[in-house]
């Protein structure tokens, strides 16, 4: 054996998103809720119907115009890809040379820095003060390193913070000669989307997934939304087939159900609320949570005396969250699955 690894895949592990089995997850910041009945039959009877001797449509249409209306912008803003991952790792290796800059903060979802070490793009680091972002310090720092890329998820894995619409546009505003990724998994929760400024910039790419509010993590699917320009860019770096065709009806089938999508988004929020209240609850009894994050998302951030401990102790009882530094991120389950982990946290912290 003489073949070498090349050096950068050297120290990479797969990704594990969940060592054992769990009977509850809240790890993955997924809906809690699977698709009703009739959701299900409608999924059924279009994949049933899918010419699977053909390659699928390479630009989604009918998907996108459905996806479009959705969210009240034009067809030719959206580039649908296999989830929102797809998008950024293209985004990453087309829109940076080698060895430029690209702007990153911290935290933020870790898929950017890794997507950015596989085309061997340089990556600085912006650290937010307390889970706060400072725009304007990030302003400097972006223009200091002389970035050509800066990528951000707002609201914020894993803080679940968010900076508000206004500074967000302020930053799109105060760096036009760079590319702006605004990552919108979480904004469904909430409201500050910029979405109806995206078509004033031509340097600036929003990104929505499937996987997270709309609760079809399964079926990977996420879209860009952007100035057209940018759009017949990223169709054309692509590859061809990206979105497979099951992938594509079942998205269409979805779309075609906006009320049913921001119910099941109320539904989830209902739950979120009751989660954080029985945590900031919880907090209130023992010296263990230092801090409760207020969230705009789907999952509650804490800071923890010793995360660690918390984190093996949940696992121990078949409950999966997620363990950062000295921060533990839990997604919202049902009812039933918070009231389980509220009492577990209880039981732990005592
Ligand atoms: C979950 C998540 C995504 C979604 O990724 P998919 O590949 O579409 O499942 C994207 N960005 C952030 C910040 C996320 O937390």
């Amino acid at each position: 054996m003489s073949y070498q690894l090349p050096e950068k895949l050297l120290n990479l592990t797969p990704y594990a998103p969940l060592e054992g089995v769990a009977s509850v997850r809240l790890d993955a910041n997924e809906s809690p809720f699977s698709p009703p009945e009739w959701l299900r039959e409608e999924i059924a009877n279009s994949v049933k119907s899918i010419d699977f001797n053909r390659y699928p449509d390479p630009y989604c249409v009918s998907l996108c115009e459905k996806a479009a209306a959705f969210w009240g912008v034009q067809p030719s803003m959206l580039v649908a890809g296999n989830g929102s991952d797809e998008l950024i790792s293209l985004i990453l290796s087309w829109f940076t040379n080698p060895g430029e800059c690209a702007v990153v903060v911290s935290p933020d979802f870790s898929m950017y820095a890794f997507y950015a070490q596989s085309c061997g793009v340089r990556v600085e680091v912006f650290p937010k003060q307390q889970g706060r972002l400072d725009v304007d310090a990030l302003t400097d720092f972006v223009q200091k390193k002389d970035a050509r890329l800066l990528i951000l998820s707002n609201p914020c894995n894993p803080t679940s913070l968010q900076a508000g619409r206004e500074e967000i546009l302020h930053l799109v505003q105060a760096l036009p000669d760079l590319l702006v990724v605004v990552d919108e998994a979480y904004m469904d929760f909430s409201d500050g989307s910029i979405l109806s400024d995206v078509n004033r910039f031509d340097h600036l790419i929003l990104l929505k997934t499937c996987s997270k509010s709309i609760g079809m993590a399964a079926i990977r699917l996420g879209f860009t939304i952007s100035h057209p320009t940018l759009a017949i860019a990223l169709k054309a770096a692509k590859s061809p087939y990206n979105v497979n065709a099951m992938t594509q009806t079942v998205g269409e089938v979805l779309f075609s159900h906006p009320n049913y999508l921001r119910e099941q988004c109320q539904r989830i929020l209902r739950c979120r609320d009751m989660l954080y209240q029985g945590i900031l609850n919880l907090s209130k009894k023992t010296q263990e949570i230092l801090q409760v994050f207020p969230t705009c998302t789907n999952y509650v951030y804490c800071e923890m005396q010793d995360a660690k401990r918390v984190f093996s102790a949940l696992a121990e009882r078949g409950i999966a969250v997620r363990c950062l530094g000295n921060c533990l991120r839990i997604c919202t389950g049902t009812e039933a699955e918070n009231r389980i982990l509220l009492e577990s946290l209880a039981d732990i912290l005592h």
